[in-house]
């Protein structure tokens, strides 16, 4: 089952030739969720063959321009390419009154139903729980109500050893196994114990978005042993009073925080328009959290271990 990232921009505040602001494309399985979308977002979903047909969740975590000011025209272009499906959109306070604004004077009438729920900037929150994996948000802190967001994978089913599953067995008796149940005759004999026919299943696997923040050294509690942690890292340790003012992290921190938390892989992005070369930033980080990997434009980034080349001898019903 794939589960990546797909880096859209990698900026903060103002676009830049060489850096889009912040959007991520999330894969999980088949199914697509944006993150953030920031100015461009469209371009670039174009640039990298994103299939936007295919979206449902769309996730703000906070109303500075650089995490939003495309979103408007992504919902906007939906509706020309007369999109029918629901959309449903995660985010701030007022983000609905700001699009509910926009499109009545520009008399636009949106081709599909776009469902808004706003997300909770003081606790966790479960946004999105599908058969496989759970979304929620939660809370970072900002100069305004933000919150980062977390991708987990459901707990999944044990594997059935493919040379071993009895042939006689029912349907309904393979899916007991891969829930760990033994099945037993009338009599109640066991017919076929779990433990025979199946293996432990798979981890699951976690991915942590956290967005603009100051260094929340707590949030190490919510995300640990996460897979893959992304994190902003505007500035280098050389400006930490300046995050601090403007509520922004160093790579050092995000470093600090990966760290605590037991993530098995760091990934920077949100740099600076000041570092035309952030290879300061990924050695600053890298001596804290070796792990370390710098967020790159179009670049996509696997979540956890892949577990497809795990599955040879494994039946997947
Ligand atoms: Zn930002
Ligand atoms: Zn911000």
């Amino acid at each position: 089952m794939h589960f990546h990232v797909t880096i859209l921009g990698t900026g903060s505040a103002t676009p830049t030739l060489h850096r889009h602001p912040t959007a991520q494309w999330v894969m999980h399985d088949h199914d697509p969720f944006l993150v953030d979308c920031g100015e461009g977002t469209q371009v670039q979903l174009l640039r990298y063959r994103m299939r936007i047909s295919k979206l449902k969740h769309i996730f703000i975590s906070h109303l500075h321009g650089d995490h939003y000011y495309g979103l408007p025209g992504l919902l906007t272009s939906m509706s020309l390419g007369q999109r029918t499906e629901p959309l449903y959109l995660y985010g701030p306070r007022g983000l609905d009154e700001i699009l509910t604004t926009h499109f009545r004077y520009s008399d636009t009438r949106l081709t599909y139903p776009l469902h808004f729920q706003e997300t909770n900037p003081v606790a966790p929150e479960v946004l999105v729980e599908s058969e496989h994996l759970t979304i929620s948000s939660f809370p970072l802190r900002h100069r305004i109500a933000c919150t980062g967001f977390l991708f987990a994978e459901n707990p999944r089913y044990r594997n059935l050893i493919r040379e071993k599953v009895p042939a006689d067995a029912s349907h309904e008796e393979l899916h007991a196994l891969k829930l760990g149940q033994d099945v037993r005759d009338a009599e109640g004999n066991i017919r076929f114990a779990a433990d025979d026919f199946t293996l432990p299943p798979a981890p699951s696997r976690r991915y942590a978005f956290c967005s603009d923040t100051l260094y929340l050294p707590e949030l190490a509690e919510h995300l640990e042993g996460v897979d893959l942690l992304y994190h902003e890292a505007t500035f280098g340790e050389e400006l930490r009073e300046r995050a601090l003012r403007t509520y922004h992290s160093t790579a050092a921190q995000a470093a600090q925080l990966a760290s605590d938390a037991g993530a098995k892989e760091l990934l920077l992005g949100h740099f600076s328009s000041r570092y035309k070369d952030i290879l300061p930033l990924l050695d600053e980080a890298q001596k804290i959290f070796p792990s370390t990997l710098l967020a790159e434009e179009g670049r996509s980034f696997p979540i956890g271990y892949r577990t497809d080349s795990l599955a040879d001898n494994l039946l997947d019903l």
